[in-house]
């Protein structure tokens, strides 16, 4: 007897939303801003950066059941070179600060970040002499995901909004002035 092979059919593929723009007969048209925010939002790669339990509900959300792949994050990179979406998830000493500053400065850009839990958006129960009272200390956080730990759906909706972030953000963002200035007062440059 014959092994139940199963074969991945196109009725199976979601396909992501167009961009807005003008679509004709043989056509569509958008803005080239629109386009590569459709590309980056799509294929994000993320860093953890994980020193306690909500990193237990990272690997959840990597694993098969929740599987953040569904929405083009499944390439985790261990090195910051190779990532551009920073998942700090955990408690973070304020010893630690300056590693997790350092990752920061040596992602490429365009680069997010996303504080995941209590301990990293804001030094969660901790409100003690050696814990960072929020990763927004020392660099600066795109999107915050609450709770203590945050469910992996949670952490999911995080990235969705990120997502929404990404694909909205103008190509100029990165080197206007006002960025400049955040990253300047982050000492960042
Ligand atoms: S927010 Fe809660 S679950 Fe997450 S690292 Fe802090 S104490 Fe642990």
């Amino acid at each position: 007897m014959s092994r139940p092979v199963q074969y991945n059919t196109n009725d199976k593929v979601t396909m992501v939303d167009l961009p807005e723009g003008y679509a004709g007969e043989g056509f569509f048209a958008t803005s080239f801003d629109k386009f590569v925010g459709l590309a980056r939002k799509n294929s994000m790669w993320p860093l953890p950066f994980a020193t306690s339990c909500c990193g237990i509900e990272f690997m959840a959300t990597m694993g098969s059941n929740y599987d953040l792949a569904r929405f083009g994050s499944e390439r985790m990179g261990f090195t910051p070179r190779q990532c551009d979406m920073l998942l700090v998830c955990g408690t973070i000493s304020k010893k630690l600060g300056p590693v997790l500053r350092q990752v920061y400065i040596q992602m490429a850009e365009p680069r997010w970040v996303v504080a995941v839990g209590a301990c990293a958006c804001t030094g969660g129960v901790f409100d003690s002499y050696s814990v960072l009272q929020g990763i927004d200390q020392v660099i600066p956080v795109d999107v915050y995901v609450p709770g203590c730990p945050p469910r992996p759906e949670g952490l999911i909706d995080g990235v969705l909004k990120l997502q929404e972030l990404i694909g909205n953000e103008s190509m100029r963002r990165r080197t206007s002035p006002q960025y400049n200035s955040l990253m300047e007062s982050y000492g960042i440059q």
